[in-house]
């Protein structure tokens, strides 16, 4: 039983928008290459099992994710498709990852010799990708030496399976190649080394995939570009299709006065009106991940760009009208609404962040609505 969603706030996700995305790089793509959907941190924001079944009805073949809980929510919902986790995970989860046909990624010899240690015990073979840091830093094993050790202890185990091999790129949405290139070479030259290529080599995320050349293999991982959203302004500069982006996030007006010269909006007094103003309040605050740095963004109410005034609330914040308005009034805060458009760059950028960190700074308090 769900109880129905009271709250005028919501982020209205266009899973169309995801399917088009996805559509576009199939065609952008050689031809035969997977692509693995990246659906980690509850797909960005947008909804882990829902941006998943769009995902895959829209061509994509693999799902990714970063931890066993979220490899775990959506084994329980779709059940073939092979689930990778990227990150580390813990040696205490391998048993659960053979039982449920999760992927699990091979970092670091150490972390193989006590998941080898349990093998015997795995009810079905354990499917492993191994990952090679090629220079981002992370996880993963940079040496020949390491590469091969893994590989050996792998082959000599009847219970754990070489299912891929893959890299992840620093600095593939920049200008300078520099980065990327020594990334590529290293990379390229490690999976050389093994006697036998893996099934799955993969190493492209979003920017490698759509303006780098020869980074394809067999897979790419597709994750912030599915959301139609671009990875950074150099990207944005190639892109050789256009993205839609699939969240908006949408409220109400639910409450409206007019206040007088000298009056005060929220918390420290420090809006003051300079003239009569009519104040609309809305429910959306810093716990719904409306940041008290949002403050002075605009949003859109019958078009017009709206500036939000003085602090923003844990739970309401308020925009100053440029008329009296009804209770009820639609408000975007991401979106588009008539001519005018607010996109997650915009609040990236008065962030000073990127615009991966919106959609996911999104509390669950704020409900998804799917179209
Ligand atoms: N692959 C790995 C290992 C990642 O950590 C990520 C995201 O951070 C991705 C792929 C997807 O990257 P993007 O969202 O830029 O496509």
């Amino acid at each position: 039983y769900q109880l129905p969603n009271f709250r005028p706030t919501k982020a209205v996700i266009d899973l169309a928008a995801i399917k088009y995305n996805i559509e576009q790089l199939r065609k952008h793509l050689h031809s035969n290459i997977d692509i693995i959907a990246v659906v980690k941190a509850n797909a960005y924001g947008h909804g882990d099992i829902q941006v998943a079944n769009a995902a895959l009805q829209a061509g994509a073949s693999m799902l990714a994710v970063a931890t066993p809980e979220e490899a775990l929510h959506l084994r329980e919902f779709i059940k073939n498709t092979p689930i990778l986790i990227l990150g580390a995970s813990p040696v205490s989860f391998a048993p659960y990852a053979a039982q449920y046909n999760i992927t699990l990624t091979v970092f670091s010899v150490d972390w193989l010799s006590e998941v080898a240690k349990q093998a015997k015990n795995f009810e079905k073979p354990l499917k492993l990708h191994i990952k090679i840091d090629s220079g981002m830093g992370r996880i993963g094993v940079r040496k020949q030496t390491e590469l091969i050790a893994l590989y050996n202890a792998i082959v000599a185990n009847k219970r754990l399976i070489i299912d891929g091999i893959f890299t992840h790129f620093a600095s593939a949405d920049e200008e300078n190649p520099k980065q990327f290139k020594e990334q590529l070479a290293t990379f390229k030259a490690l999976v050389a080394s093994l006697p036998e290529k893996p099934r799955f080599v993969h190493a492209a995320n979003t920017a490698a995939s759509l303006i780098k050349d020869d980074v394809q293999f067999d897979a790419v991982r597709f994750g912030i570009a599915m959301y139609g959203l671009v990875p950074s302004p150099y990207v944005e500069k190639h892109l050789p299709f256009i993205l839609k982006p699939a969240l908006s996030l949408e409220s109400e007006l639910v409450h409206v006065k007019k206040i007088e010269r000298g009056d005060t909006v929220s918390y420290g007094g420090n809006y003051v009106a300079v003239e009569e103003e009519w104040i609309g309040t809305m429910p959306i605050g810093y716990a719904d991940g409306l940041v008290r740095g949002l403050a002075g963004q605009e949003v859109l109410i019958q078009g017009n760009r709206v500036p939000i005034v003085g602090r923003i609330c844990m739970d309401q914040c308020m925009v100053k009208l440029p008329y009296n308005m009804v209770v009820g009034e639609k408000v975007i805060l991401i979106g588009q609404q008539h001519q005018e458009m607010i996109k997650i760059e915009e609040w990236s950028e008065r962030l000073h962040t990127i615009v991966y960190e919106i959609p996911c700074m999104l509390t669950s308090r704020i409900t998804r609505i799917y179209k």
